[in-house]
């Protein structure tokens, strides 16, 4: 696997679903790699990538960045509210946008600090207790309560149960977003970023099939 024949798939997924060559944003996930395999895909040209932990993006892209001031990053892992002005200063979309409380907090530091990543709604299309997200029956007023705090909300995110077929999430997410007007599909991973392809995602969020597995330091 590896950078190049991921990015050779997607442009395959891309073609067959009739969407625009590159239409699809391709997040690389670096969260746990080693450091070399993260500079070997930012000598490779790619500029785009995503991470699980506000502490472990801030400890490690600073320094990246004044190598690679091109570097777009992605927040994709849960959010608590003291680390938020820090996700804000550190990424430029966060996917895990998934309780009113968050939002509110967003919300205000937007005005502090004149910007705001793009946003994306996390729903937990599987209504698994331990997972993060809005429930499916609760995305539409959160949505609509996100857009009335002037939030920039660019579609939704989802993570589909390991055990259950991953095209029943990925549809489920779509079709919420279609009635709420809205296009981001943040969904996809090493496993199954192909079919969320065929699905309408435009951000796939793929660690292990760029980097190889995420193995523990020794
Ligand atoms: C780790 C992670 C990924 C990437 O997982 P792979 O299976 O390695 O592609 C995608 N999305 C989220 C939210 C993750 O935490």
């Amino acid at each position: 696997m590896g950078l190049s024949e991921i990015t050779a798939r997607l442009r395959a997924a891309e073609d067959r679903a009739g969407r625009a060559p590159g239409s699809v944003r391709l997040i690389a996930v670096s969260k746990v790699q080693p450091l070399e395999r993260v500079e070997a895909v930012l000598a490779e040209g790619h500029r785009v990538f995503g991470e699980n932990r506000v502490q472990e993006a801030a400890g490690k892209w600073p320094a990246l960045r004044e190598r690679y001031p091109d570097v777009e990053l992605h927040l994709i892992g849960p959010l608590q509210t003291n680390k938020a002005r820090q996700a804000m200063e550190l990424c430029q979309a966060i996917h895990s946008v998934d309780r009113p409380k968050l939002a509110t907090t967003l919300a205000r530091l937007a005005d502090e600090l004149g910007h705001c990543p793009e946003l994306f709604i996390q729903v937990n299309t599987g209504e698994e207790p331990q997972k993060a997200g809005v429930l499916p029956a609760e995305a539409d007023g959160f949505v609509t309560d996100c857009r009335g705090l002037g939030l920039p909300v660019a579609g939704l995110m989802c993570i589909p149960p390991v055990e259950e077929t991953p095209s029943l999430h990925f549809a489920l997410l779509a079709k919420i977003a279609a009635r709420n007007g809205l296009t981001g599909l943040s969904m996809g991973m090493s496993a199954d970023f192909e079919e969320a392809v065929a699905f309408g995602a435009t951000h796939v969020r793929v660690g292990s099939a760029i980097f190889g597995d995420r193995v523990p330091a020794a």
